[in-house]
């Protein structure tokens, strides 16, 4: 009886499809929070990208972790979006799941040497400088206007106006793919212009940035809150407003990939609905309706006028994610060359 039972079951899982194996380990694990096909535009700064095949939100580092684990188990490949601002995610969508990092705990604690906060990887990066602006904490005030999470800053060092992340961070607290816990010296992070370890990994080894600490500053409220007007008024006057991805190239060393954007004649330049922007030639804007093929068609379209005119070799800042033609060199990941601290 018993031998009869186990011997069917067994044909039953044989007849299990891979795929029909990973919904029933993700579904059993987050039930009605798990979503299939769930549109990615909404969730990225161009408003622009297909679906994900499986898409889970997060609202704590524990779920982010079980998160992690489940995908694992799953064997289900697995990307974690935060601000979705440095990212153009095809038109086809992303195969596997896409954990959205909305964990958002932050504290701030003497520290050894002067004041430290502690934040979880998902925090808003404006939400953040606007509730330490409050508190009269400084130091991560410039961050006003990057439209990221803390997490996706440590990916790419942001930086802006002369200063980048990797002038505060202390340490990372990360999850790698193996599923080990670890702490993270910044030393240990190569932090270079729009560049960190966490770059040089494949994006399907990448370990999850958890949290994050930094060296920040007790001031007065006034103090910090004019210097966060200070930074708003910059954007507002040199920036579009319209959905981008913020800087689509990297600055190649010793020139700026506006310029020579501006150079070859696509400032303001559109394909479909995307457009070089008309106030800032390396932002790339959603008109409206704009595809990630529309936005696609214009970095190659500027790689080869520029590659022609000037023999430099524009390097994508943005990440392509998703399923791309293979054509494209700068597919999931890049690195490179460039100057410390550049601004947008
Ligand atoms: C209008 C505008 C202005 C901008 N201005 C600036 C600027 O001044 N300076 C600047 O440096 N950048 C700027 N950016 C680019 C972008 O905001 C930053 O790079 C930001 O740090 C990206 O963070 P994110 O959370 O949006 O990352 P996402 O776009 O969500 O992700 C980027 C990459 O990081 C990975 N990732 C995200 N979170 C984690 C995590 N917790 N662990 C591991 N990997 C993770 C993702 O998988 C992806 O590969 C701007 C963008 C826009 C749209």
């Amino acid at each position: 009886m018993t031998k009869r039972r186990g011997r069917r079951q067994w044909a039953s899982r044989e007849t299990l499809s891979r795929s029909d194996l990973v919904r029933i380990i993700l579904k059993g694990a987050f039930g009605e929070r798990l979503k299939a096909d769930e549109p990615l535009a909404p969730y990225t700064s161009f408003r622009i990208g297909g679906p994900a095949q499986w898409f889970l939100r997060v609202d704590t580092v524990e779920d982010l972790k079980e998160a992690v684990h489940v995908a694992r188990r799953a064997r289900v490949p697995f990307r974690v979006l935060g601000g979705g601002s440095n990212v153009l995610v095809s038109d086809e969508g992303v195969e596997g799941l896409v954990i959205l990092n909305r964990s958002k705990r932050f504290s701030v604690r003497p520290g050894p040497d002067g004041l430290r906060l502690v934040v979880d990887s998902g925090v808003s990066l404006p939400w953040l400088a606007g509730q330490l602006a409050q508190g009269g904490i400084g130091g991560l005030e410039w961050t006003i206007g990057i439209p990221g999470t803390v997490g996706g800053a440590v990916v790419q060092n942001a930086g802006a106006w002369g200063q980048e992340i990797k002038s505060r961070l202390l340490w990372v607290e990360w999850l790698d793919r193996q599923g080990h816990l670890e702490t993270v010296d910044a030393e240990r992070l190569n932090l270079g212009y729009r560049h960190s370890l966490l770059l040089e990994f494949p994006p399907a080894e990448r370990p999850i940035v958890l949290r994050a600490a930094f060296r920040v500053d007790r001031e007065t409220p006034e103090a910090v809150q004019r210097r966060l007007r200070r930074y708003i008024l910059r954007r507002t006057s040199s920036q579009p407003r319209m959905p981008s991805g913020g800087s689509t190239f990297r600055n190649p060393p010793g020139d700026y990939a506006g310029r020579l954007l501006e150079a070859v004649g696509l400032k303001g330049y559109r394909i479909g609905n995307a457009q070089f922007s008309t106030k800032h030639a390396n932002f790339i804007v959603n008109l409206g309706g704009a595809t990630a093929a529309d936005v696609m068609a214009l970095i190659e379209l500027a790689r080869q006028r520029v590659r022609e005119q000037f023999g430099v070799e524009l390097e994508l800042e943005i990440e392509l994610v998703g399923r791309w033609e293979a054509t494209s060199s700068d597919e999931e990941t890049v690195q490179g060359e460039g100057r410390e601290g550049e601004d947008e």
